[in-house]
């Protein structure tokens, strides 16, 4: 499946890397309105840091690498009291403040608050596997209505990024060509769609669970459950199930994983189009030239972007000579307006649709990471795997797995 589909030499090695990444990880709170499925933090009430040691963690971050953006996550940030001064602060960096939120508690009034303090951007959680009081029993093509919902709210306050994640399991793979047909139709509002891959502790692991040089009990983890479910989803698959639907879909530029260079753990494609029609894919050259030149501009490579820019569609296509796919998109945008000249009032826009795949257990016990994590948070005043923190939390160190049966001479593909 992994070669079969997609080839990673012909793609763009995002160059994000440990001292100089594009996002970094904040968690102001533990604290969450929802307890979904796939999260990887424990609830915990009331554990909002003080708003100095928050400014702390973003100088600390500041002083340990280039980030063009900070995710405001947790728990849910909005839970936080101080959550205006908290993006005032990374807005204040002049570091670009992206909140990650369940959305439940942002109402207009806060909305616009939060655009007052710097807020640069939002990414809503929302899945079929949060509890939400209002949405239990849902699909994810009945949550599209949610989805909208809040993606109309920031379109009315204007100027501020949207994107979408939402964790895949076994049974919601079949969705994810309904969530990027729906994305395409709201292209004029919703700038990017993320899929995390669903991964967990699970029974069916082949593994002794090592803190230090102690076997330990996973479970008090809450990535630890006790039913068997797939873990080992990878990007290529999702990639086969969206070209079900959309055979043209192509991937431009990805993250490979510490210990596997040819799997896709951060898998970026990026399309151009209006919400009527999708004139096609971006190539890795256009990714190439667009995070080479944002960071000769501003030393810092790029993750979200604003409306008023990525509804700069047709100056994009200015990137034809470079690109295959930009010019394939060009070609097309042309002949449908020589078939409808009116197209030329209609706005061409950019959307990234991001598939993401955590760690993956190897048959050695190595547990391959996402190489140039941006998603890395601070334990004491070091960078670590935010997706991995309650190993730190509850036990002082990471979880070494060791196959149960001698299978380190087994190589390193999954078990
Ligand atoms: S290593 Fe973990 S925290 Fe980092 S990007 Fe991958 S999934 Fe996210």
């Amino acid at each position: 499946m992994q070669n079969s589909v997609i080839d990673h030499r012909k793609l763009y090695r995002l160059p994000w890397n440990l001292s100089d990444n594009a996002i970094s990880w904040l968690e102001p709170t533990s604290a969450c309105n929802l307890a979904c499925d796939g999260c990887y933090r424990e609830n915990v009430a009331g554990s909002h840091k003080p708003l100095d040691v928050v400014k702390e963690e973003i100088e600390t971050f500041d002083r340990l690498r280039n980030s063009d953006g900070i995710s405001i996550a947790g728990g849910d940030p909005l839970m936080h009291p101080d959550i205006l001064g908290i993006v005032r602060a990374v807005s204040d960096m002049g570091i670009k403040p992206i909140i990650n939120t369940n959305g439940g508690m942002l109402t207009m009034e806060l909305l616009r608050e939060l655009k007052k303090a710097g807020v640069y951007g939002f990414t809503f959680h929302i899945d079929s596997r949060q509890g939400r009081p209002k949405w239990k029993n849902k699909t994810e093509i009945e949550l599209n209505e949610l989805r909208l919902l809040y993606a109309e709210m920031l379109a009315e306050v204007g100027n501020i990024s949207c994107s979408f994640n939402s964790t895949v399991y076994e049974d919601t793979l079949k969705y994810v060509p309904d969530l990027v047909e729906w994305a395409a139709k709201h292209i004029d509002i919703v700038n990017v769609m993320v899929f995390i891959l669903y991964r967990a502790a699970v029974p069916q692991l082949p593994f002794d669970w090592y803190a230090g040089g102690k076997k330990i009990d996973m479970s008090p983890l809450v990535y630890s459950v006790a039913d068997q479910r797939r873990v080992d989803i990878k990007s290529p698959e999702v990639v086969a199930e969206i070209r079900k639907r959309f055979p043209d879909f192509t991937p431009c530029a990805y993250l490979n994983g510490t210990e596997k260079p040819d799997h896709f753990k951060w898998l970026l494609t990026g399309r151009i189009g209006t919400k009527e029609k999708i004139y096609g894919y971006v190539g890795p050259k256009f990714m190439e030239v667009m995070q080479t030149m944002h960071h000769i501009g501003t030393g810092k490579y790029l993750a979200y972007e604003k409306p008023s820019l990525t509804r700069k569609g047709r100056s994009m296509l200015l990137l034809s000579p470079l690109d295959k796919g930009v010019r394939e998109i060009a070609g097309r945008y042309l002949s449908s307006l020589l078939m409808n000249p009116l197209r030329l009032f209609k706005g061409l826009h950019y959307q990234s649709l991001m598939i993401i795949q955590p760690v993956d257990f190897l048959q050695n016990g190595l547990q391959s990471m996402c190489d140039g994590c941006p998603d890395m948070t601070l334990w004491n005043g070091e960078l670590v795997w935010s997706c991995r923190l309650e190993e730190l939390k509850h036990f002082g160190c990471w979880v070494r797995t060791v196959p149960q049966h001698n299978n380190c001479q087994g190589g390193n593909s999954s078990p």
